[in-house]
């Protein structure tokens, strides 16, 4: 079993200087463990324990924590260039025509920093493009911090259905153009167009929920909304964050076989490196002020910065020239399929959701279809479940709303010692 003195006691430090001393609202979990080593499918806290890594810093890690080769391109960009300001960097072309190769509705594409900038980018540029002011986001996803989006995301049960600004400080105006719907439900979503006709500008939806785990698209439902977009004359947004590179290097769009106006992606698509991207259609991309004529605002100090978008590039090329999403989804199956056995055999009540390389086990009877049906979930036990787990060297997410992910680096072993560890904490926890 793990014990955490030296985090402990630097956690008391880091707390003096930022407030909680965490840099991220939701790193604010116990144990408040201070990392200072990653390897691989391994991090290592500050009293040298070695955790299996599931959490993959919310997604980006597809590859693994410092990968060699991702790392050696990052050092070797460093050698000879890193910022310019004016000017385009050799990098940025050979990232560029990576991703308009790949993903289906990326005709061009802009890079920024962090995903909230680019679901930002991307609804501004909705905005602009329909004349029209509404958003339509689903109950429960995600899309990034600012005022367009932070509603409705993990509301309290009593708060599903209402108004629920995700922070104060926000304007008025930006949470109420904000429209909430229930994913899954393309009836809801009609409906909402049906009443706001020509007031929306843009859908925007996590094409798998995974910021509340793993909660599948039904069939038709993506190319549902797809439709309805086209036929109320709004922008369908996919915000591919989680998403994409990480269940195809196309996206999901590619699996789904539907091809938003705009994608906005992000985490995996350099293995951990900060760097995000807006692409779309051509005729949208080129409202972007970028473009001579453009209207569309579109800048950053650090955008396209070499560290980033050398990292995209070789994270890119591992996805191109190896196996990638063959051993992350074989892994992925593994360890869905372990886990179902266990939690049959021990009589738990649990659904184990997921794709790819991604799964979430719901302590509830039954697969949720949108987020409401996640008030079943047990997420008290998850949390002691959790923290066992972690004295065992299995680091996951701190909900079990939230998805752990596979990497490259994971092996067999890891998984099977996964699955070990899981069955003596559920065997105890059920005791
Ligand atoms: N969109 C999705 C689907 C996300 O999961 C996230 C972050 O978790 C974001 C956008 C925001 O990205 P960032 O944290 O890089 O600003």
């Amino acid at each position: 079993m793990k014990n955490y003195p030296e985090s402990l006691r630097l956690y008391e430090e880091a707390k003096l200087y930022s407030p909680g001393g965490v840099h991220t609202s939701i790193r604010n979990v116990e144990p408040h463990l201070i990392f200072t080593r990653a390897e691989g499918a391994y991090v290592y806290d500050a009293d040298g324990n070695r955790y299996i890594d599931y959490q993959a810093a919310f997604g980006p890690f597809i590859l693994g924590h410092n990968h060699p080769y991702v790392n050696g391109k990052v050092i070797e960009a460093l050698g000879r260039t890193d910022l310019f300001g004016v000017g385009t960097t050799d990098l940025e072309i050979e990232l560029a025509k990576k991703i308009t190769k790949h993903v289906p509705s990326a005709e061009q594409v802009l890079f920024c920093n962090s995903g909230s900038e680019a679901t930002y980018h991307a609804i501004r540029l909705s905005r602009a493009i329909t004349g029209a002011k509404k958003l339509i986001k689903f109950q429960g996803c995600y899309h990034g911090w600012h005022d367009y989006v932070a509603r409705n995301m993990l509301s309290a049960w009593d708060k599903i259905g209402t108004r629920d600004p995700g922070s104060a400080g926000m304007m008025d105006e930006a949470i109420d153009n904000t429209l909430i719907c229930t994913f899954n439900d393309l009836e809801n979503v009609e409906e909402t167009f049906r009443q706001n006709k020509g007031e929306i500008a843009a859908l925007i939806v996590e094409p798998i929920p995974h910021n509340v785990g793993c909660i599948l698209p039904q069939p038709g439902f993506l190319a549902g909304l797809r439709q309805l977009c086209t036929d109320y004359g709004a922008l369908l947004i996919f915000d591919e964050v989680i998403t994409g590179f990480r269940h195809d290097i196309g996206g999901f769009q590619k699996v789904a076989g539907v091809t938003p106006d705009l994608t906005t992606m992000g985490k995996a698509m350099a293995n951990g490196f900060p760097i995000a991207a807006v692409a779309g259609k051509k005729r949208y991309m080129q409202r972007f002020n970028t473009q001579p004529g453009g209207d569309v605002w579109f800048a950053g100090t650090y955008n396209g910065h070499a560290v980033g978008t050398a990292a995209s590039i070789a994270t890119i090329e591992m996805m191109e020239n190896e196996p990638v999403h063959e051993h992350v989804f074989r892994l992925g199956d593994r360890m869905r399929g372990g886990l179902r056995e266990i939690l049959d055999r021990l009589g738990i009540e649990a659904y184990v959701a997921g794709f790819g390389s991604v799964w979430t086990t719901y302590f509830m009877g039954f697969e949720p279809k949108h987020y409401a049906d996640l008030q079943h979930n047990d997420a008290e036990f998850y949390v002691a479940y959790r923290k066992k787990l972690i004295e065992r060297g299995i680091f996951k997410m701190p909900m079990n709303i939230k998805r752990n992910s596979i990497g490259y680096s994971h092996t067999e072993q890891d998984i099977d010692d996964t699955l070990e560890a899981m069955e003596a904490v559920l065997k105890d926890m059920k005791n």
